[in-house]
């Protein structure tokens, strides 16, 4: 069905928006940017996950459609999501397509026939395919007939190699504008550090594109970082204490660990799948839909998972593993809470984390000298984050430049942390690494210096006569644990350096005279007990960020019984029709109708998310359900 067909001819915005889609007003900067791209301008929009990038070309691709203008030609790394994304337009009466390597060829013909007779509203491919000479031959064709409407590139980082998903294929892209000029096209994606961004407009070409940058905050995101002590237990206690039931996904760095994680979990009786690029894609593909469809599903992952997954009620992010940078984590964590209620970002961070991730960068044999200290700028930036005492909100949302204020909803701000002069342990820290160079002539590891430091005479520690050095024991007064936290944060500050060219031992940098000489102290962050479940400033329970519980709190038991109903009967409709739940409504819309108790169809239009298309298809049965016997 045409989207024509819905509605008035010559729609407005703001017609679609309402009509199609069941919104009543644009959120932040959707409006500006609809209007713009409609009216034929570039665009690059630079919006936080969740933030509502789709509808910024959806809706242009239907007015312009509407308008005549032909198809939207949407880019989209995610082959996997094509078939769910299209899904969702398809529930909301807009023809739309995907073409990819699955279909046969008399699939993919009788799509272009459909496009030539203009008859779709959007088409979405993924970049390798634009390449292809068939392709580029139905785009000619398209753009002879003038039905070459907007060509919309999707998680557009994945241009630059500073971004995190770097994605060659993409470099391509730039040959749509070089081919079709005056096709007018838009850059979406939710990353935006600097760097990446200036490669993205100079990689795809949009120098004269009007930039639109959303503020990145996220206010329903809860940021927590703790010490990691013992992450599988501690995982396991965060989940069952804050998110028993809840869908989340598990971040970590290698396959095995994610295998060893997901396994954890079952046996403790989670729900919880592993997904790694080292599954074959059929397997990947079928877990990646059970998390789609199920509901209360952990993924265990690496970070083979979850670009585009567009699941909006994933209730935690947890990190096992430091991320390589904060975009990377902040692209993560931002899966969480897209239908924007509370999720919490969580990440367990020790000193090995730091170690593994310098040795990845030194030791690659194929990233250049410019960019290894790039990567490394950029990994000192998180380590930052991670070892502050501020508002982490503020630090994130700094990093991409952005100002704001203690915001009262993460760690640092919910429970502040102690901050101990760390002056004298920082001296002795620096000083037993310069001694033991001086009378060695060699750097040894973070084990060793601290068995140095607390004085004991291990065999190393004799066998190098390192007994006999004027700093061995000089650290008794601190524990094993509290050393790990002072060398650690020192790396972080830049004053040591773990070489990893050379066994990952330790190095003293320049930075590291003035605090030897004592003319600059070093305050530290006081290692919380991090075993501890969060607690909120003003003491009390722990901080329980429940979805189920503001469900609750906010519904009569007569509304929870009618949520209870519709809910098993979109799960029916959802399993008929081979897509997620909340493609045909989300929990917010069966949410509001459960509350409202509807009795009429006029009475069901009113609410938000359910577009003219959705009222004629199920909103008999919608109030059928609501209105069964109880
Ligand atoms: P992004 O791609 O930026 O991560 P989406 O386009 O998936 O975000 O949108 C996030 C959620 O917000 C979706 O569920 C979408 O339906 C909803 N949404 C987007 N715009 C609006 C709006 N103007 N009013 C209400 N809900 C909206
Ligand atoms: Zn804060």
């Amino acid at each position: 069905m045409s989207p024509s067909t819905l509605i008035s001819p010559l729609p407005t915005p703001l017609d679609v928006l309402g009509q199609v889609f069941g919104y009543s007003e644009f959120r932040g900067p959707q409006e500006d940017i609809v209007a713009h791209v409609v009216a034929g301008g570039d665009a690059l929009v630079l919006m936080p996950t969740g933030g509502g990038k789709s509808l910024c070309y959806q809706i242009p691709a239907i007015v312009r459609q509407n308008a005549g203008h032909g198809v939207t030609i949407v880019i989209s790394p995610l082959i996997a999501l094509m078939h769910d994304q299209v899904g969702a337009l398809l529930e909301a009466g807009v023809s739309a397509a995907f073409l990819n390597s699955t279909q046969t060829y008399e699939e993919s013909s009788a799509l272009e026939k459909q496009l030539l007779n203009n008859q779709l509203t959007l088409l979405y491919a993924a970049p390798e395919r634009i390449n292809t000479p068939r392709m580029k031959g139905l785009l000619t064709s398209l753009h002879e007939r003038g039905l070459l409407s907007l060509f919309a590139i999707d998680e557009a980082h994945c241009v630059s190699q500073w971004g995190h998903d770097f994605r060659p294929e993409y470099r391509s892209l730039s040959l749509l504008h070089e081919t079709f000029p005056d096709v007018p096209r838009m850059a979406l994606t939710a990353t935006a550090d600097h760097l990446t961004r200036q490669d993205m407009i100079e990689r795809l070409k949009l120098e004269a594109a009007r930039e639109f940058v959303s503020s990145f905050d996220r206010p329903n995101i809860r940021y927590t970082i703790v010490e990691k002590t013992d992450p599988t237990r501690q995982l396991l206690r965060f989940i069952q204490t804050e998110h028993d039931g809840e869908a989340g996904i598990v971040y970590c760095q290698s396959r095995k660990r994610v295998e060893e994680i997901a396994a954890m979990l079952e046996g403790a009786g989670i729900k919880a799948m592993a997904y790694h690029a080292g599954l074959d894609a059929k397997l990947r593909q079928q877990r990646q839909d059970r998390f789609l469809r199920e509901d209360g599903m952990v993924m265990v992952a690496t970070i083979a998972f979850g670009m585009g997954i567009d699941k909006p009620d994933v209730r935690f992010v947890a990190h096992l593993d430091m991320p390589k940078n904060i975009e990377g984590y902040y692209q993560e964590t931002g899966r969480g809470g897209r239908d924007g209620l509370p999720a919490n970002a969580w990440m367990v961070y020790g000193l090995q984390d730091v170690v593994n991730q310098r040795r990845m960068i030194d030791t690659s044999e194929v990233a250049s000298e410019e960019f290894k200290a790039v990567m490394r700028g950029k990994l000192d930036a998180l380590l930052t984050l991670a070892e502050g005492t501020r508002c982490r909100r503020v630090s994130l949302l700094g990093y991409f430049g952005e100002a704001s204020q203690p915001c009262g909803n993460c760690d640092n701000c919910l429970n502040p942390p102690a901050v101990w002069d760390a002056t004298e342990a920082a001296r002795k820290m620096l000083s037993c690494i310069y001694r033991v160079q001086q009378a060695s002539g060699i750097n040894f590891g973070a084990g060793h210096l601290m068995d140095i430091l607390r004085g004991k005479p291990t065999e190393k520690v004799v066998q190098y006569g390192h007994d006999q050095l004027s700093t061995f024991g000089i650290g008794h007064g601190l524990g094993e644990s509290e050393w790990r936290g002072v060398l650690r944060q020192l790396i972080a500050s830049n004053l040591v350096r773990v070489n990893a060219e050379a066994f990952n031992t330790l190095q003293l940098m320049p930075d590291a005279r003035a605090v030897l000489k004592g003319e600059v102290s070093v305050l530290l962050r006081q290692q919380a007990p991090s075993s501890k479940p969060e607690r909120s400033k003003r003491g009390g329970k722990p901080v329980k960020t429940s979805v189920k519980g503001m469900a609750e709190a906010t519904l009569n038991a007569g509304a929870l019984e009618r949520l209870g109903r519709l809910k098993s009967w979109r799960a029916e409709v959802a399993k008929e029709h081979n897509l997620p739940a909340f493609v045909i409504f989300h929990d917010a819309t069966l949410r509001a109708i459960a509350e409202q108790a509807p009795n009429t169809l006029h009475d069901l239009s009113g609410i938000s998310g359910m577009g003219v298309k959705k009222l004629q298809a199920y909103g008999a049965e919608v109030l059928r359900v609501c209105a069964e016997p109880q």
